[in-house]
C-alpha cells in the first residue's frame, strides 16, 4: 500500500483510522510499520481524564510488539502490584501480579498514557488530523470520509476505533449490541494536601447488594473511586448524588479504609456506560472495527485497554491480509470479535456467580443470566 498525498484540505491514504484511543493507536502503529499510509482522525483531548486507569501486566508484550514500550514512559506511572477483592465473602482475597510472568501492571495517568500512544503513532508516520468523522461514503474503489472542519479523506480502508459508540460501524449498518445495562458512577479524589503515607499500590473491589465498588490510587497521589450498578438501579440507590455516593462508600467494610485521607466527595461525579457489548458485524468489505467499537468488556475484568491494543493489532493484520488478496481475512476478524465477546460473557458469568450473598435485582439478574 502507498497513497498518502496531502493536497490542500483533502488527503488520500491507504487507511483512515477513526479514534485516537489505545485501539486506534495500536491499529495505526501496526499499519504504518507494515508500510501503509495512515490518517488517524480524533478530536482534541477534552481535559477530562479518560476512564480506566488500570493497565494489566499483559499489556507489556503487546506494547513491545508495537515497538513503543520505550516511548511511553511507563516508569512515570505508578506500579500496580495486583488487586484485592471482597467478593463472595466479607474477607479480602488477594491477587498479586508481582511474581506473574509479566511483572506488575500500572496505575496510569490515563490522559498522559493515551497522549503518549498517539504521539508514538505520529512519530512512526501516521498523519494525525484533529476532528471527528462526520460522513462516510463508499465509492467504487475507496471511501470518502468528511471530518468536519478539517476536510475530506479518501481511503481504501477505514477502521472504526471510536470506542463504545462505534460511530463509523453504525454508519455502515452494523449494530453495537449491549449485553447488560452496567453503569459506573465515578469520581476522582484529588491528591490530599500535606502529603499522605505511601498509598497501597493495589486496586480494590468490594461487592454490595446493589453492585460493587472499585478504587485504585492514581500516580499523582489522588484516587479513583467508582460505584458500579445497573442503569435502572442508579436512581433508587441515589448513587448519582455525590453526598449519598460518599456516605455509601464510607459505610463499606474495606473501601472506606482507603478513603481515610479524604473528608468528602469530589464536586462532580461522572456517569459512564460500562456494560459488555459486541458490534455485529465487526468488519465488512473495506472496513474493520477494533477496541470498544468492536467489543467492550465489563470493567470488573480490567482488561479493556489490553483488548483494545490486541484487537487494534488484529484489525490491522486483517486489513493487510485483505489487501494482499485474502478475501476471508475481514470476515474472520468479525468472527473472532464475536468469539472474544462470547468468551468474555462466559468468564464474567462465572465471576458473578461467585457472589451469592444477596438476592437483590443486581445479583438476581446475573445469576439468572439476564444482566
Ligand atoms: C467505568 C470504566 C472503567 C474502566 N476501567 C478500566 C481499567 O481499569 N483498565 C482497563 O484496561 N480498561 C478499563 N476500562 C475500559 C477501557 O477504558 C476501554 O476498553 C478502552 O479505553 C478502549 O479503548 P478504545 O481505543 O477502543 O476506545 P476509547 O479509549 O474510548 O477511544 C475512542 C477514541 O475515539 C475518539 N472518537 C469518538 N468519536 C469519534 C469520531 N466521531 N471521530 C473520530 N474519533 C472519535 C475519541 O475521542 C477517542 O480518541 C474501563 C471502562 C469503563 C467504562
Amino acid at each position: 500500500m502507498n497513497g498518502g498525498t496531502p493536497r490542500g484540505g483533502d488527503v488520500r491514504c491507504d487507511v483512515l483510522v477513526a479514534g485516537g484511543g489505545p485501539a486506534g493507536c495500536a491499529a495505526a502503529l501496526a499499519l504504518v510499520r507494515a508500510g501503509a499510509d495512515v490518517v488517524l482522525v480524533a478530536p482534541a483531548a477534552t481535559g477530562r481524564p479518560p476512564i480506566g486507569e488500570n493497565l494489566a501486566p499483559t499489556a507489556g508484550p503487546l506494547l513491545e510488539r508495537l515497538g513503543v514500550i520505550g516511548q511511553l514512559g511507563l516508569d512515570g506511572h505508578a506500579p500496580c502490584y495486583g488487586g484485592r477483592a471482597a467478593w463472595g465473602a466479607d474477607g479480602l482475597a488477594e491477587v498479586s501480579s508481582v511474581f506473574g510472568p509479566y511483572g506488575p501492571g500500572r496505575h496510569l495517568d490515563r490522559a498522559r498514557f493515551d497522549a503518549a500512544l498517539l504521539e508514538a503513532a505520529e512519530s512512526a508516520g501516521a498523519l494525525h488530523r484533529t476532528g471527528r468523522i462526520r460522513t462516510v461514503e463508499r465509492l467504487p474503489d475507496h471511501w470518502r470520509v468528511t471530518t468536519g472542519a478539517t476536510g475530506t479523506v479518501s481511503a481504501r480502508y477505514v477502521v472504526d476505533a471510536t470506542g463504545r459508540p462505534a460511530r463509523l460501524a453504525r454508519r455502515l449498518g452494523a449494530t453495537p449490541g449491549r449485553s447488560d445495562r452496567l453503569t459506573a458512577v465515578a469520581g476522582h479524589l484529588a491528591a490530599p494536601g500535606g502529603g499522605t503515607a505511601e498509598p497501597e499500590l493495589t486496586s480494590l473491589v468490594e461487592s454490595t447488594p446493589w453492585g460493587w465498588w472499585y478504587t485504585a490510587p492514581l500516580p499523582d497521589g489522588g484516587r479513583v473511586l467508582m460505584a458500579v450498578t445497573d442503569a435502572d438501579l442508579v436512581a433508587g440507590t441515589r448513587l448519582h448524588d455525590p453526598v449519598v455516593w460518599w456516605a455509601r462508600a464510607r459505610a463499606t467494610g474495606h473501601v472506606r479504609h482507603r478513603l481515610a485521607p479524604w473528608q468528602g466527595p469530589p464536586r462532580q461525579l461522572s456517569v459512564a456506560a460500562a456494560g459488555a457489548s459486541c458490534t455485529r458485524p465487526a468488519a465488512g468489505p473495506g472496513w474493520a472495527a477494533v477496541g470498544d467499537a468492536a467489543t467492550a468488556t465489563d470493567p470488573l475484568a480490567a482488561c479493556g485497554i489490553v483488548m483494545a491494543l490486541a484487537t487494534g493489532m488484529e484489525g490491522a493484520r486483517a486489513i493487510l491480509a485483505d489487501h494482499a488478496g485474502d478475501g476471508g481475512a475481514l470476515p474472520a476478524h468479525a468472527r473472532r470479535i464475536t468469539a472474544l465477546h462470547e468468551e468474555h460473557l462466559h468468564a464474567r458469568a462465572v465471576q458473578y456467580r461467585r457472589e451469592q450473598r444477596w438476592d437483590t435485582p443486581f445479583w438476581h439478574r446475573r445469576h439468572q443470566g439476564t444482566g
